[in-house]
């Protein structure tokens, strides 16, 4: 059968109608016809400071009457030398150095490259697999998508990656191993070791992991002195550690970044999605001093690169979109609305049945859905849980992210709900509400299929 479509974009699903948005104001977006919705995940996670900011517009225009795109192995700009040392400078440790890219994928990818690399100058040329979590998402590109433990994106393309997964998730809804905190000493950190014994140290850069898994499972957030093991592990075998900041990143879980929550400076850590809060592409990989100073001495050149890294442009749109979280303290505002968020989506837990777990920090808070609370049974992928709740809540003016890893063990159906850092008490309030509602209208529904 033919479907009919009536567009020439190609959108995520070919056969679906999509509104199309008129404008952004804070913490709401406006379609053409003139409904209302609240941003309840930022986008992707993404529009971290809300949409319509003055002094990012303006940011943008003045650039833009300057210069907006040099190539850079021309010129630097001003705005991409004043960028890179206000990361170093929100960076944990010695991570001083940032390599400008355009998309949260580039910047994992570069982290990867740069890691050989690094073993590479020092003649070390066998240390070049990463390792990784399964139940984890790096990005979409072929690189990225190796060291991404989301078995439904690499389904398709299985003979064309490496087999970098290798542990288990820090997962403590489902441990992977039926054990529990503190009891389990910590058995998914230590599960690394044996990967390493397995693989070799000598054959390995890196080891790279969310914070806080996000796109895969939903907020899934490891238990205190998880990265310090992971971290101490990591130095005993000579191998980077690689943080995936691109969704924890600069101020979402109400802290610089996710792995500060742990106190553990990492060799690499890779950005995106709110660095420019998405008012224009914009990524970055965070290299140590130590990393660099090794390529410094070698052969000079980090072998990567893309036509717009390090653009003027979006050097300065993200440069102030970080001037406005300072200037407007908004990071500490993520601390507290996220405990008024975690609070509210507590209470929905008490009231549905089909909420197995709660979890997540600052902002970026995850729910996951169960058919059974007592025995954790997923629902079928058939039912498309999330789809369906995301699709009701989208009708009453809400936006909800899917985090559902879908299939074969991970995570079954979950959401990420991690609104813009300006969000107020009472449009937090409205988001329960309507969060509410759709849930209300979603466990009826599931009651009357007989799911329930
Ligand atoms: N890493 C993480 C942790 C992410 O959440 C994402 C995007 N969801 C990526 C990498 C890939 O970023 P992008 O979509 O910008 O390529």
């Amino acid at each position: 059968m033919r479907v009919k479509i009536k567009s020439h974009v190609i959108k995520p699903l070919l056969d679906k109608e999509y509104p199309t948005v008129s404008h952004g104001r804070g913490v709401y977006l406006y379609d053409t016809e003139g409904k209302a919705y609240i941003d309840g995940c930022s986008g992707a996670i993404t529009a971290n400071i809300g949409h319509g900011v003055q002094s990012v517009i303006d940011a943008m225009k003045e650039q833009a009457q300057k210069v907006s795109f040099t190539y850079r192995s021309q010129f630097t700009s001003d705005a991409a030398e004043e960028l890179a040392t206000k990361l170093a400078s929100w960076a944990p440790g010695d991570l001083d150095y940032v390599f400008f890219v355009n998309s949260g994928s580039e910047a994992t990818e570069t982290a990867m490259k740069i890691a050989i690399q690094y073993w590479q100058e020092q003649g070390r040329t066998g240390k070049n697999k990463i390792l990784s979590r399964w139940m984890s998402y790096h990005g979409i590109t072929l690189g990225a998508l190796s060291m991404s433990g989301h078995i439904l994106r690499r389904k398709r393309f299985i003979p064309l990656l490496e087999e970098f997964p290798s542990v288990e998730p820090p997962y403590c809804y489902r441990c992977p191993f039926g054990s529990t905190y503190p009891s389990c000493d910590l058995l998914c950190a230590n599960q690394l070791e044996q990967a390493i014994h397995r693989i070799g140290a000598d054959n390995i850069a890196a080891f790279i992991a969310e914070p806080i898994i996000g796109a895969s499972a939903g907020a899934v957030t490891p238990p205190p002195y998880y990265y310090q093991r992971i971290k101490e592990i990591c130095e005993r075998y000579e191998i980077l550690f690689i943080a995936d900041e691109v969704m924890t990143g600069n101020g979402r879980t109400g802290k610089p970044f996710g792995i500060d929550h742990w106190g553990v400076v990492p060799d690499l850590m890779a950005l995106g999605k709110g660095m420019s809060a998405g008012y224009t592409p914009m990524a970055a990989t965070i290299a140590s001093k130590r990393i660099i100073d090794v390529i410094a001495a070698g052969s000079k050149s980090i072998m990567s690169g893309h036509t717009f890294s390090a653009n003027p442009q979006s050097a300065a749109v993200s440069l102030a979109v970080m001037k406005y979280i300072e200037d407007h303290r908004l990071i500490g505002k993520v601390e507290e609305r996220g405990q008024q968020l975690i609070a509210g989506l507590q209470a929905l837990m008490q009231k549905y049945e089909i909420i197995g777990d709660v979890r997540g920090k600052g902002l970026l808070c995850g729910m996951e859905f169960v058919k059974d609370r007592t025995t954790k049974e997923p629902f079928p992928f058939h039912l498309r849980v999330t789809e369906r709740l995301i699709e009701k809540a989208m009708n009453n003016g809400l936006l909800i992210y899917s985090a559902s890893g879908g299939i074969d063990g991970q995570a079954g159906d979950a959401i990420l709900v991690a609104p813009p850092f300006v969000i107020t008490e009472e449009e937090i309030n409205e988001l329960l509400f309507i969060l509410d509602r759709s849930l209300g209208e979603l466990a009826l529904e599931l009651e009357q299929e007989g799911q329930l």
